[in-house]
């Protein structure tokens, strides 16, 4: 493909190929079509009624972007393209160009009117989109559907320079107002979740749990797995060959903490979530280093998740 900057293939790469520029070449080269916009809108606009009914049929009328809290009450559906046919977001983000007066960043033609690069997304969703690019949920093999609100990727920039993109996603908890827990660590926020008094890495696991997924939150304060609140319920010892996963990654890092907090697995799927408090907390530097130590391994930035919460 003929990307007209290094940078613009790296981008893509990152976006839709874990970083793997061949793979990028021999999986993806429907999603794109560098001809004018133009003649790519104009067929579009021919095809668009039939394509629609043939998204709605595939996608069961499920919106795959889901990212906005109303997301499908309408039932308004509009079909949507990955790669856009055309933008100027990577001259903005990544060759940082401005708007002069009146004349806007110029666009870039990208995406294809393929049906791989083709998604079914609600009205709702589409527009609250505007000029991001967003992966649909139909890209993610793991079953994570109960998550409801996903957000744009967190970049987390690696030490070779490459960036890795990690899927995140909104959780909104509702505060514990029961009886006081013995050990609140510090003050943590206690989460009500379905009458159970808990801190939120285990509302996460909880989560997981309800949709057969195992695992544990990986208390680095104590180093201890545990899979309830401590001083209530004992820590627990992972299964050998996720033991050595964890171990061989910390090996790797050379340093003892920046495991991220939840981690999960069910069969042959493992996932690190890290949760931060909106507005709160920062992603530390020991967690940057444990995805990049991981990438590489059996591990690619598809088995970690990003989770945003509120209280
Ligand atoms: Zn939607």
């Amino acid at each position: 493909m003929n990307f007209e900057y290094p940078e613009d293939r790296e981008f893509f790469a990152n976006l839709l190929a874990g970083g793997d520029e061949k793979k990028l070449e021999t999986e993806f080269s429907d999603y794109f079509d560098f001809r004018h916009p133009a003649i790519k809108r104009w067929e579009f606009n021919k095809t668009k009624k039939k394509l629609l009914v043939e998204l709605i049929q595939k996608y069961d009328e499920k919106c795959q972007l889901r990212i906005h809290p109303d997301c499908g009450k309408e039932m308004v559906w509009e079909p949507d393209h990955i790669i856009p046919l055309s933008t100027n977001e990577l001259n903005k983000k990544l060759r940082h160009l401005v708007r002069i007066s009146n004349e806007k960043v110029s666009a870039q033609s990208f995406g294809s009117n393929h049906q791989k690069n083709l998604t079914l997304s609600c009205k709702r969703c589409n527009s609250f989109k505007k000029h991001r690019i967003i992966i649909p949920r139909s890209f993610y093999k793991d079953d994570i559907d109960f998550f409801k609100h996903r957000v744009e990727n967190e970049v987390f920039l690696l030490s070779s320079g490459k960036q890795a993109l990690v899927q995140k996603y909104f959780l909104a908890f509702t505060p514990w107002k029961g009886a006081p827990i013995p050990n609140t660590y510090n003050n943590k926020p206690v989460i009500d979740w379905n009458g159970e008094p808990v801190f939120a890495e285990l509302a996460v696991l909880r989560l997981f749990q309800s949709h057969g997924w195992d695992g544990v939150w990986v208390d680095s304060y104590r180093r201890k797995y545990r899979v309830g609140l401590p001083d209530v319920v004992g820590p627990i010892k992972l299964p050998q060959k996720h033991e050595e996963l964890i171990g061989s990654i910390r090996a790797k890092t050379n340093r003892s903490g920046g495991c991220w907090d939840v981690f999960v697995y069910k069969g042959e799927k493992v996932f690190f979530i890290e949760l931060k408090r909106q507005k709160k907390d920062r992603i530390q530097d020991s967690q940057r280093v444990w995805l990049d130590n991981s990438l590489g391994t059996c591990l690619s930035s598809d088995n970690f998740l990003f989770l945003e919460w509120v209280i």
